[in-house]
């Protein structure tokens, strides 16, 4: 790969590492202007920039650009007035940074064979078929449309969801459910996906993190071609929590593109956000614009009487023997989204093992679950714990097993299994692709030591902390 092109990768590569804070103010400026005696030089905007790159990143960025330009090299950030970016029309498929990187490597395969590239072909080859067979996410057996109580206040929501799942790529493509976290966009999409999936339709449902990891996973390991057969060769694509792929470049201009691909064919595409496209503030306006094309319908907080329904049918489901009252005080009471809801339920369901629930446990439960829950992105994740931690984000995702950076490592499991929504398996797959015992062990283990160790516990608060601000 020539150096400019090794540049671009990188650069790409970094804007998905790197926390986007980070990224936007340091790196996305910086620009490539040459090797000079086998040096990268680099122009950036000013010298706080210089300093920034030079010092505090410069590991990083040495480290990536060595993965894509296959060999160490040293690198100069040198302060350079940038030109007005031109703003870019949209891309055509082959000027998309990623089709670049495609062609670059279609023709690095037609090189006369010296035994180099015969060695970094081979290289390719080894990485390929070492690549793990890429899989959607498992649905989840409960998330079905019978299971979903419906009524003032979802009723539109629910019907357009099931009209698609009837007529999938005739009514509303893209369909979008927007709202906030516990309130039954996953549901919706999965129970979608149920239907789809027993009419025999390739689907797959996956969240826009996932989405992100496999294509960083795909340009390391040069098969973007793979990762574009697979995503594209959907009948039904959909992707939650779309939110977090705004502000990441690379993933946008991916997504872009499978949308476009899927829709020109008649698939079906059906997308949740925590909020209305207009609001996801880095979200490119080509993509925005595509995602409103279709129907964008919001998910209400569900009221008392959904809530208390709710409950019943969950009462049922499980043959409890659950006061009536007992239902009344928690719905009346509970916050308003069903994820809490199921959190003091599930408590009161473990009290009630042991007898009768009575009235001061169940407030007593519902005081606790009042506290409001964050979630955040994995990246940020890491991030904050290699920070509180003082190590690597890569260390975490490493194979060491040296004690600080294990207590580390378990301590983000922990962390990713309260902040986020993601299935055990996906996030080890993400922290070095452990498997899900090692993160349920991992996630066991911290629950015991922030009993036992005051400064990990400490730590660990501190993490969340960081993520909150
Ligand atoms: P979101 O994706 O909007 O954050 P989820 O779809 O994960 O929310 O819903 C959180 C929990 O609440 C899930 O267990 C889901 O089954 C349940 N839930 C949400 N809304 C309803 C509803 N109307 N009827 C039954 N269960 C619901
Ligand atoms: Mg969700």
């Amino acid at each position: 790969m020539n150096p400019q092109d090794a540049w671009l990768a990188a650069y790409n590569q970094l804007e998905l590492q790197l926390d986007r804070a980070t990224f936007d103010t340091w790196m996305r400026p910086a620009v490539f202007l040459g090797v000079e005696d086998g040096v990268f030089v680099i122009g950036v905007q000013n010298s706080y920039a210089q300093d920034m790159l030079q010092h505090r990143l410069y590991r990083t960025i040495r480290r990536v650009l060595a993965d894509t330009f296959g060999r160490e090299s040293d690198i100069r950030f040198d302060v350079h007035k940038a030109e007005a970016k031109a703003s870019a029309p949209l891309l055509e498929a082959e000027d998309a940074p990623l089709f670049r990187f495609l062609a670059q490597q279609t023709k690095a395969s037609q090189l006369p064979e010296t035994s180099e590239t015969q060695d970094s072909l081979f290289k390719q080859v080894q990485r390929s078929t070492s690549r793990p067979e890429l899989l959607g996410i498992e649905l989840n057996p409960r998330y079905v449309f019978d299971r979903f109580v419906v009524n003032k206040s979802n009723q539109v929501v629910y019907e357009a969801a099931l009209a698609v799942a009837d007529y999938p790529a005739t009514l509303y493509n893209p369909f979008l459910i927007y709202g906030g976290v516990g309130l039954g966009k996953t549901h919706l999409l999965q129970s979608i996906a149920h239907v789809c999936q027993q009419k025999g339709l390739r689907t797959i449902y996956i969240p826009s993190e996932i989405f992100t990891n496999d294509l960083v996973t795909a340009i390391r390991n040069r098969t973007t071609a793979m990762f574009r057969e697979k995503y594209r060769s959907a009948d039904v694509l959909l992707v939650d929590d779309i939110q977090f792929i705004s502000g990441k470049d690379t993933t946008q201009e991916e997504f872009f593109h499978t949308f476009n691909a899927l829709v020109h064919f008649n698939k079906q595409i059906v997308l949740a956000s925590d909020r209305h496209p207009r609001e996801l503030k880095t979200l490119e306006d080509r993509l925005r614009s595509r995602f409103q094309g279709g129907l964008v319908t919001d998910i209400q907080a569900p009221e008392y009487e959904t809530r208390l329904a709710i409950l019943e049918m969950w009462t049922q489901e499980r043959e409890l023997n659950l006061s009536k009252d007992t239902l009344i005080t928690i719905a009346e009471r509970a916050p308003s989204s069903v994820r809490e809801l199921e959190g003091v339920f599930n408590q009161v369901m473990a009290q009630s093992r042991s007898g009768q629930v009575s009235m001061p446990q169940v407030e007593q439960t519902l005081e606790r679950f009042t506290e409001v829950r964050t979630y955040a992105p994995l990246d940020a994740i890491l991030e904050a714990t290699a920070q509180v931690f003082k190590i690597n984000v890569s260390d975490l995702q490493g194979a060491s097993r040296k004690s600080r950076v294990n207590q580390a490592r378990q301590a983000a499991m922990y962390i990713a299994r309260e902040m986020t929504e993601l299935p055990l398996s996906q996030i080890g797959e993400i922290l070095g692709g452990r498997n899900h015992s090692t993160v349920l062990h991992g996630i066991v283990k911290v629950e015991e030591d922030i009993i036992a160790d005051e400064v990990y516990a400490a730590r660990i608060k501190k993490v969340r902390s960081t993520i909150k601000s």
